[in-house]
């Protein structure tokens, strides 16, 4: 019964090390954020040792009393959230969740669509190496001149291709998708409609962006990007689905649930449904414009530097370096040297190499949790503005930082 510095300080030193980082910098990753105390109070909890395969009421082991009540509970709550007729609970991760609906939905060698990788696609949405890649025919959309879906050209190669499956859903776009438009399209050509939005869901919960439920027949999501809760993934559908998406789950792609985690889910959609949340999600988005409006200004764009689609819908910016000197690497070094974590992300029609890239993906759903206001985010845009022209006063910007981060105060109550 040691505590874990007693029983493995290495371990110990290394998150003790992560909760600093975490603290001591601006966290701007569009796909992460940080979870409540009591999120991951739960997902630390003995659930983390109950075996529960199967459904609660239906498990295929004794015991399974009061997960099945966490369960019932996590279901229950996530479908109030979203006006959903069913929800599994049980996916690992988005990933999951994905492969999960797809092998309910498809066969093997079927067709389906989806925003091609470099186009602000995920890589479950067919990219060659992946498993979506690998078993199914792939036929990828992609977005106009103007950094846009090109709805003519789903519905082209839809009446061409014929796919079984088209998904919408997004990793790095800026813009809201027309998800009656692709379910008119859907339904033209005989294919389901799976909707992927692991990163807007929060947005969507809080009433903030248009909800797909009523357009799809499935919704998959993550649980821990604008939604705030632990590391997984949920699928939503139909009732008429539900059978088939449960099956595909467990038994067909995972064994016993985390009811740790599923715990920890069920108290994140808890406060998902409160006037926080939304006031926080409104403070997400309202970052994510003031990022934009800032990185479009002439000081900026005159050396090279813009924004795709010109603004932003989300909580997320995408920077354009195509025309800047900084390729997508240095610009993420250079952000991080003054404390400022984001990733490079390839934008449409890149000219540099994959590892290296033209773009940052820049998201501000942690520091919107942290409490970040209009006024601080002006600061966050001015500082990284800053960072990207080619004279930048490091030390200056590192103290801006630094007093940002000690103004927030991150899990005050944690060592
Ligand atoms: N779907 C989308 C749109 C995502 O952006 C991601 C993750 O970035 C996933 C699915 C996969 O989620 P996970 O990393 O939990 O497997």
């Amino acid at each position: 019964n040691s505590s874990l510095h007693e029983l493995d300080p290495d371990v110990a030193a290394a998150v003790d090390a992560e909760l600093l980082r975490q603290q001591s910098t601006l966290e701007m990753i569009a796909s992460e954020n940080f979870a409540p105390v009591a999120v991951m109070e739960a997902q630390g909890s003995v659930l983390t040792n109950k075996y529960a395969e199967g459904y609660p009421g239906r498990r295929y082991y004794g015991g399974c009393e009061h997960v099945d009540v966490v369960e019932q509970i996590a279901i229950d709550r996530i479908k109030a959230l979203f006006g959903a007729e069913a929800a599994n609970v049980q996916p690992h991760s988005g990933a999951q969740a994905n492969a999960a609906a797809m092998f309910a939905l498809l066969k093997p060698g079927d067709t389906i669509m989806g925003l091609n990788l470099a186009h602000g696609g995920h890589l479950t949405h067919g990219m060659k190496i992946n498993f979506s890649g690998k078993l199914y025919n792939v036929v990828p959309y992609h977005v106009d001149d103007t950094g846009v879906v090109d709805m003519a050209e789903v519905e082209r190669l839809a009446k061409e291709a014929k796919p079984q499956l088209i998904v919408a859903g997004w990793s790095a776009y800026p813009r809201q998708l027309d998800f009656a438009a692709f379910r008119r399209i859907a339904d033209e050509v005989g294919a389901y409609l799976m909707v992927d939005m692991a990163h807007f869901a929060g947005l969507v919960a809080a009433g903030l962006h248009p909800n797909p439920v009523p357009h799809a027949h499935v919704v998959t999501t993550t649980t821990h990007k604008t939604l705030g809760g632990p590391r997984g993934g949920v699928i939503l559908s139909t009732q008429e689905l539900a059978k088939k998406i449960n099956s595909a789950v467990f038994p067909g792609q995972q064994g016993g649930p985390l009811e740790h985690v599923i715990a920890a889910k069920a108290v994140s959609f808890k406060v998902a449904a409160g006037e926080e949340f939304k006031e926080r999600q409104q403070r997400t988005l309202e970052g994510a414009r003031i990022l934009a409006e800032r990185l479009v200004q002439p000081d900026v764009t005159e050396v090279g530097v813009s924004v795709l689609s010109g603004g932003t819908d989300v909580h997320l910016v995408l920077v354009d370096l195509r025309n800047s000197e900084l390729d997508g690497q240095q610009a993420e070094d250079r952000l991080h040297e003054v404390g400022i974590t984001v990733n490079r992300n390839a934008i449409p029609n890149d000219p540099r190499p994959p590892m290296v890239t033209s773009g940052l993906r820049i998201g501000t759903p942690a520091l919107a949790t942290r409490g970040f206001r209009a006024e601080d985010f002006t600061e966050v845009a001015e500082i990284i503005a800053s960072a990207l022209k080619p004279s930048y006063d490091a030390d200056d910007l590192k103290a801006r930082v630094a007093k940002l981060a000690e103004k927030f105060p991150l899990y005050p109550g944690l060592k």
